[in-house]
């Protein structure tokens, strides 16, 4: 197949990440007679620097015409003045809401050998595999806000169509899973969650009766996820709900470096990117951990460009050079650590073999 990537490598260890995942995408594509083209355009504090735009109309042009967007990171100390009109993750919201990118995915999965750095104990990690859909552009994020004196308020809402269209996504890879769906929202309390559940329990049955489904409130989801995360498939929830919930199951597998997003809407591409900001306390250095990155590739194969194969390809490849005990500095807890370069061409490597 032939498809068009649009690569952002953005700020501090952005360019250096993404390289790894275009090397990597570019290597399978080889493997498989798949012809990609990659073209770069500027997001973030680079693009404030060469054009006043965090965002310029030439990036979400090129963003439009993909199949799938490649995002590193943005922001930095440089771009970092609070009262500053022009802002790099002005980028980032931008492209977003330009590509109208409402689920936002973060697959958890641990991998054996780095159980170590996980906070958990280990023999609550063995199995965990979790996928999160979380509503990424309604709810309270989104809704009418305003302060009348002393008191400030903020709406939540959510329309019927908001929640079948991402309900139908974590349904249908559910299936291809484990076949397990939890729906998370606090339908003892709020209005808009008496509707998830109701739009939900109806798609469900009427649409997916073969998944294992299950609702869950929020706050004992937050504790179940940490006491048995092995038992969750996909998960599906609100916006809020699920920026606290995934923050906290990130957290899971101890390592910032390996784990990877991807944010889809309904048509056009998904756009792909690590959960790591531009950590510029290491950019330059060569310390970056690609692996994060990496796995977005694997993520854009799989839900923008349909190449299943491919993708799971590309995880086997990144768990083998785990297993082979390749480490970046921030996973090698105080051992011996390859470069950003080196683990890059590691999962090369693994791919050709
Ligand atoms: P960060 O994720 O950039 O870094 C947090 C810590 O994790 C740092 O010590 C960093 O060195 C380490 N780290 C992160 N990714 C790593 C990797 N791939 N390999 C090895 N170590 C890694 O978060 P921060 O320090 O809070 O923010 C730095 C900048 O990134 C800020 O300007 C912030 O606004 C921006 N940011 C951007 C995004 C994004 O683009 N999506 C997300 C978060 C933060």
């Amino acid at each position: 197949m032939e498809a068009r990537i649009t690569v952002l490598p953005g700020d501090g260890i952005g360019p250096e990440v993404i390289a790894q995942a275009v090397r990597v995408l570019a290597t399978t594509a080889d493997r498989f007679g798949h012809s990609l083209s990659f073209e770069e355009a500027l997001i973030g504090g680079v693009a404030i620097d060469q054009t006043g735009s965090p965002l310029p109309d030439d990036t979400v042009t090129a963003c439009r015409a993909a199949d799938a967007v490649l995002l590193g990171a943005v922001g930095g100390p440089k771009w970092d003045d609070p009262t500053a009109r022009v802002r790099p993750e002005q980028g980032l919201l931008g492209i977003r809401r330009a590509l109208d990118l409402f689920a936002n995915l973060r697959p958890i999965t641990v991998f054996p050998e780095l159980t170590a750095a996980s906070p958990l104990r280990a023999e609550l990690l063995d199995g965990v595999d979790i996928l999160f859909y979380r509503e990424l552009t309604g709810g309270i994020y989104f809704g009418d806000s305003r302060t009348e004196g002393d008191t400030s308020f903020q709406t939540m809402a959510y329309s019927r169509g908001e929640i079948e269209r991402i309900v139908h996504l974590a349904a249908q890879a559910a299936r291809t899973r484990r076949g397990k769906l939890t729906m998370v929202d606090k339908a003892n309390v709020l209005e808009p969650s008496r509707l998830w559940r109701q739009v939900t329990g109806g798609l469900v049955a009427e649409t997916y009766p073969d998944i294992d489904y299950e609702v869950m409130l929020v706050d004992a989801m937050a504790m179940h996820l940490l006491s048995r995360p092995a038992d969750f498939d996909v998960v599906v929830t609100a916006n809020l709900f699920g920026d606290s919930l995934t923050d906290e199951a990130s957290m899971i597998t101890g390592s910032l470096g390996m784990l990877p997003s991807a944010s889809l809407g309904s048509a056009g591409p998904g756009l792909f990117e690590p959960v790591h900001g531009s950590a510029p306390d290491i950019a330059g250095t060569g310390a970056a951990n690609p692996l994060a990155a990496i796995q977005c590739a694997a993520l854009a194969l799989r839900h923008s460009l349909g190449l299943e194969e491919e993708a799971t390809v590309v995880e086997q490849a990144v768990a083998s050079v785990i297993a082979d005990g390749y480490r970046t500095t921030d996973i090698a807890a105080g051992g011996p650590a390859v470069s950003t370069t080196e683990m890059g061409a590691a999962v090369v490597q693994a791919l050709g073999s």
